[in-house]
This record gives structure tokens, sequence and C-alpha cells, in this order.
């Protein structure tokens, strides 16, 4: 038995204690004693205040009613208004998920209904929100952790072992470093690797779309790495270029967690799930396969925004809002007890998007702040929301009013659904008239998962899809592309419209499709919206190429470009404004800024302007560079 759960089991009597385990950093306490179970007089509160540490007690299994009788029970205390869509048993955690279209009716007057279940049933009730567009990644995902529930018992009791091992050993001599083994001087396969006398972390591990051969991967050569010792890895936000490398690490062995938001998940497996499938689509060998997404799944620990939790012995984990895109989060790491704060950005937005609260700048504390310039150069000056909208409203006016579509590569995450919530008020207000935008399959799909965690987005947003008649993701305007066949139609067949489909730097996917069909005529128009990679086809695209040449086996298609081409940034990035707002409202100010995912002059400059202005410690480091920060 772990040390940390015999000094627990001093305070509470054994006797009624029939089973303990850890859940991640959590310790469960499990009991077969009735009244222990709903009155332990404080006893379970006191343990928590001694240890500091989150301690759960639960009903042993064998107290629990029998699920079918459970069930009854419940629907019994619920009322219908709640519309339960769905009950779920987990026996192993003695908790029931119940999924219903309004929550708050389902947990009642101070969790009065909650309050009920746990007593005639005993079992946990946990309450979800039925999401309003269904997303077969979502139930997909929770397919995979039910089936291997008890698998997934062992694995977040071994990660408690690994928390808790050495609880009581006297501290080492004390370091930090970091090491980055991407995106230092580049955007791109982000993946910096922390190191602690106790700790092996990796914050982000991507792929760089852009990138050639082993440079598309981050440099997991570099010989202090070593996968074996890897403790677990920290994922910012669902974007390829910081999470489509993991799938990998699981491949090679690693069996360790992924600490990351619930929806950064969803989304990041369902983007891992398309890189294998366009591959395959290419004839090329994926560089792992659809069961090392699985496996990511099966190991990731989801923590909602600031909740703090061990990860490590000496590392302490709290996610922020990071401004970026749904779910995603900027690392807080309490190194050593308090010894060193580190906050590692990913990528960031400081000002208000259509879906997002801008990002977090309170922390409890903060030494070193490691932050995103992929927009921090002297010329990156964005332009106001208000600009883009109306930019984004008369342009799409005109190319309808000539009977053209507007053909729109988007990042199947954050900037579609921003551009779905501008459209969509833009048509309510009437400033638009209505007139279909096709969804293609990803970005539906994506979409969809918005809606199953609006407590991630911001307030106003989160309102109007509470409100079913106000849910802009439900406009009918949003016309869902599922299929080739579909595709086909929404090409030849159909009028003026809007598309969206990805990917954003039109490498692979069905925007490269789109395109090559409806390039030839000049009503119609291509509108990026997001950053395009270098060499990458949107960036020849936009950089002036008419002329397209697609090899298909042996045979060519020549793509002649006629039609219009422009890019409306829509940027769910900082622009260097905000960037450097964003430093200078950091509370409490950080001591050294490593800037870093930006294009080498960009982070350079970026730097030196932190530098001068704030009279803060900056740094620029190269990829494979390492620095001591304590
Ligand atoms: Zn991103």
């Amino acid at each position: 038995m772990a040390e940390i759960i015999k000094e627990i089991l001093k305070f509470v009597p054994s006797e009624k204690v029939s089973d303990a385990c850890f859940e991640g950093a959590n310790i469960v306490l499990y009991t077969k004693n009735k009244e222990f179970f709903f009155d332990n007089e404080g006893l379970i509160r006191q343990v928590v205040n001694e240890f500091k540490k989150r301690v759960e007690l639960r009903p042993d299994p064998s107290l629990i009613l029998d699920q079918e009788k459970a069930e009854k029970e419940i629907k019994k205390i619920l009322p219908e208004e709640a519309g339960i869509t769905q009950i779920l048993f987990d026996p192993q955690r003695s908790s029931v998920i119940i999924e219903a279209e309004k929550p708050g009716l389902a947990i009642g007057k101070q969790g009065s209904l909650l309050r009920d279940i746990r007593e005639k049933t005993l079992w946990i009730p946990l309450i979800r929100r039925a999401p309003a567009l269904r997303s077969q990644i979502i139930e997909n995902v929770r397919a995979v952790l039910y089936e291997h529930s008890d698998e997934r018992r062992k694995f977040l009791d071994k990660i408690g072992h690994r928390i808790y091992d050495g609880w009581l050993r006297e501290k080492k001599n004390e370091w930090i470093r970091i090491t980055h083994l991407g995106a230092a001087r580049q955007v791109g396969r982000s993946c910096i690797f922390l190191q602690t006398p106790e700790s092996r972390i990796l914050l982000d591990c991507g792929i760089n779309v852009a990138g050639e051969g082993s440079d598309a991967y981050p440099l997991l050569e570099a010989p202090e790495f070593n996968i074996q010792q890897l403790d677990a890895i920290v994922l910012s936000h669902a974007h390829v270029d910081h999470s489509g490398f993991i799938p990998y690490l699981y491949k090679m062995g690693f069996r360790g967690p992924v600490y990351c938001t619930e929806p950064t998940r969803d989304v990041a497996a369902l983007l891992m799930l398309d890189t294998v499938k366009i591959a395959k689509s290419e004839n090329r060998e994926p560089i792992y396969d659809t069961d090392d997404v699985k496996e990511f799944v099966k190991h990731c620990v989801t923590l909602n925004w600031e909740e703090v939790s061990d990860i490590t012995p000496d590392v302490r984990l709290t996610l922020y809002n990071a401004g970026h895109i749904l779910g995603s989060s900027m690392a807080h790491l309490n190194i050593g007890n308090g010894l060193h704060n580190l906050v590692y950005t990913g990528d960031l937005k400081y000002g208000k998007t259509p879906l997002l609260d801008p990002a977090n700048t309170m922390f409890p504390r903060v030494e070193t702040l490691i932050l995103e310039g992929t927009y921090g150069g002297k010329m990156d000056i964005g332009i106001a929301a208000h600009e883009s909208d109306e930019l984004m409203c008369s342009h799409i006016r005109e190319v309808i009013k000539r009977g053209g579509k507007v053909l729109m590569p988007v990042l199947g995450t954050g900037k579609a659904q921003d551009i779905m919530v501008m459209i969509e008020g833009m048509v309510r207000r009437g400033e638009l008239e209505p007139m279909p935008v096709y969804i293609d399959g990803m970005v539906w799909d994506i979409t969809a998962i918005h809606t199953a965690y609006p407590e991630f987005l911001n307030m106003n947003l989160r309102k109007m899809i509470f409100h079913k008649d106000e849910n802009p993701f439900l406009n009918p305007i949003f016309k869902r592309v599922g299929s080739q066949k579909e595709r086909m139609q929404v090409i030849e067949e159909t009028g003026p419209a809007v598309i969206m489909a990805t990917s954003g730097m039109m490498v692979g996917g069905p925007s490269v499709q789109y395109f090559q069909h409806l390039a030839d005529n000049p009503k119609n128009s291509l509108v990026f919206t997001c950053y395009l990679g270098e060499g990458t086809l949107g960036r020849r695209i936009f950089g002036g190429e008419r002329e397209i040449v697609f090899k298909e086996g042996i045979k060519q298609n020549v793509v002649q470009i006629k039609m219009e081409v422009l890019k409306i940034a829509v940027s769910d990035h900082s622009d260097r404004k905000q960037l450097m707002n964003f430093v200078f409202k950091c509370s409490p100010r950080p001591k050294k800024v490593i800037v870093q995912h930006g294009d080498s002059t960009k982070v350079l400059d970026l730097a030196s302007a932190i530098h001068k202005l704030g009279h803060i410690e900056t740094a620029a480091p190269k990829n494979l560079e390492t620095i001591r920060v304590k």
C-alpha cells in the first residue's frame, strides 16, 4: 500500500474502509458501511484539510442498488422536463452518468434530486448536458473509455502511485531545465521537454504540417529524451501542430497520461484519426494507426480549467483558458512545491472572439512564461474584429450576387466555428441574405463537439446554446456535407453558396478537391483565413501562383486559377499588440519570458521588444537548446 494511503488510514477507522486506491492524483476510499457513507461527521473533510489532497469516499460496489432497479428509481426521481437522453453506469467507480437536455432540472434545487438519487440507490450521480448536435466522435471516445474502464482504473491507480511515490522522501538538489524539441524559432511541431530531478514531462508533441521528412516531427532523438522515462504529456490544445505526434509515442510504447481538457481530447482524437485517414487515402503509410489513437484516448486524464492536480512527485498542473480554440489551455506548472512557477501559453488569443473569452492573465504565481509568437513581428497588426466582420460580410455578399461560390479552406477547429457564428449573426441581423453554407465532414463533427461543451465557450454564446432556438450552430443555413457524392453535388448542382472545408493550408483534405473544381471560374472566390505554412499549396496560391499541377498517378491535372483569391484575417492568435499586452497584464508579472512558436525574425523581435519595454529577461532559444530556469 502506498505511504500516503497508510497515513490517511491512521485518521479513518480502518474497519470502515473496504478498499482504497488512486484515481490519478485523487485518493478514493470505499466503504461497506452505509451509515458511514452518508454521515462521517466531517472526517473526510478533516483528512482533506490535513493532507491538502483530494480525498473522496465512495460506497463499496456491493452496497449499491442493482443497475436495472437503479435506472427505474432514477427515472422516477427525475422530472420528465429534464429530458433524460442516456443513463450510463460505471460500476467500478460506483457512479452513474445521466445525460440530460436540461441539466439544471435534473440536478434540482441545491442538488436536491442528486441527493435523492444518492440516498435511494447509493450510486453517485454525475449529470452531463446532452449535446445539441450528435457527435460520433464523442460517442466513440466515451465508448472506448467505457469498454476499458477496468484497464483505466488500473492505469489511474498507477499514476497515483507514481505521483505519491517518495511522498515522504527528502528533497534532492533542485533544478529545472527546459529544452525545445520543436517550435523554437518556427511554427509547427510544438514540443517542449521539461526536466526536474523527479520529472520528465512533454508540453505538447505536434507535427509540422508544412515540414518534410524528419523536419515534420519533434526532435525526440535529443540525447536527454528517453521515452521509457517520460512521466506525462501536457497537451495545450487540439491543433495538429501541438497534438499530432502523440499517438506515435503510444506506438513506441509510451503508456503514461496526457493531461488536457475534455474538448481538447475529443477534437484531438478526431484530428489524429483524420491524419491517418488522409495518409491512407493518398496511399501514404501513416506514421501511426487508429489503434495508437485509441491508446491516446485511453490514457487521457481530463481536467477542467483552474482545477489543480499533482501530475508527478514535484509538479502540480493547473490549466487556464488560452482563448485560442475550444478547450485550449495555458499550462501553469507549480514545480517543487512553490520553488518555481512556469506558464506555457500554448497558442494564445488575448482578445475576444465570437467563441471565446480572452486568455486568462491572473495566476497564483509566475516566474517563467513560455510565450507563443506566431504573429509577434513588428508588422503583425491585426485588424479589429468588427472590421474583419465587415470585410467578410461584403465579400460574401458580392460573390453570392455575381452567382459564385466562396470556398474557405479552414482548420477544422477554431476559425471555422468563429466564421459560422459570424455568418449566422449577419444573416440573423439581416445584413446578409440567407444562403446555404456547406460544412464539410470534419468541420461539422468539430462543430458538434462545440455544442457539447458550452462551458468552454464565452458567456454570450453559452447562453445562446442553452436556448435551442437561439443556438447559432442549429441555423438551417448550415448544411452538412457527409460523403463524396454530396461533395460532388455541392460542386456541380448547387448555386451560390459558402463552403467550409479542411485543410486550412490546403495540404490534402476536401478543400483541395473543391479548389480543383472551382478554380477556373472567375465568379468564385477562395478565402484564406489562417496561417499558411511555407511551401504549402495555400501559401503558393496566396503568393501569386496561377497554375497548379496536380499529379494523379501518371496523369497530370493542370488547374488554372481564375477565381478571386484573398485573405481575411480572422485570427485566433494574438497579434503583436495583444501579445505585448498579455505579457504586461500578466499578474504577477513574469521574471523571464521565453518566446517561441514563431518564425525566427518574429520571435527575436518580440523577445527584444518585451525586454526593452518591460525590463523583463527574455530568450528566443533554438531547437535543442536547453535553458535552466532554476
Ligand atoms: Zn493552435
